[in-house]
């Protein structure tokens, strides 16, 4: 595994839409493997392909709760409810805001194997889905659509 360079806010490769993946290489899987490898280090709980500068719809997450999540050609294909809950991002450091998601999602993908999978979300993963998501239609957590209002340094946990 390889730790890779995060691609930071004002780069315009944040801004692009992600290809979906055609087929699962090796190449993929140590996309993949790079990925949450980088997500660790960093110390962050999710991370969308194109933010290690490559613009295809893989995204890796990881919380206490959900354990490693893999996602290949992700879709939101349910959500209910709203919640506001401060947010970050490993490509726009030092920065922190409200935004608004839904409370819960369902999201389907492919995994490592081609298999179609489901996952529940609610509260942080259930952010972590729509804000990785997000990430691959070149949409971040300060978009006028999402962040309610940037949070100071000091509100921040
Ligand atoms: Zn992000």
């Amino acid at each position: 595994m390889a730790k890779l360079q995060i691609v930071k806010e004002g780069d315009p490769l944040l801004r692009k839409s992600s290809r979906p993946v055609t087929e699962i290489t090796p190449r993929i899987l140590t996309l993949l493997d790079d990925m949450t490898e980088t997500m660790r280090a960093a110390n962050g709980c999710g991370l969308a392909a194109v933010q290690v500068g490559v613009l295809r719809r893989v995204v890796v997450i990881e919380t206490e709760e959900s354990g490693l999540i893999e996602l290949i050609n992700p879709e939101i294909i349910a959500e209910s409810g709203v919640q506001e809950e401060a947010e970050g991002c490993l490509s726009v450091p030092g920065k922190w805001g409200i935004t608004r998601r839904p409370a819960k999602v369902k999201v389907r993908a492919m995994d490592r194997h081609g298999r179609i999978v489901e996952y529940k979300g609610s509260d942080l993963l259930a952010r972590a889905f729509c804000h990785e998501l997000d990430h691959l239609d070149g949409e971040l957590f300060i978009d006028q659509k999402h962040l309610v209002r940037y949070l100071d340094p000091d509100e921040v946990g």
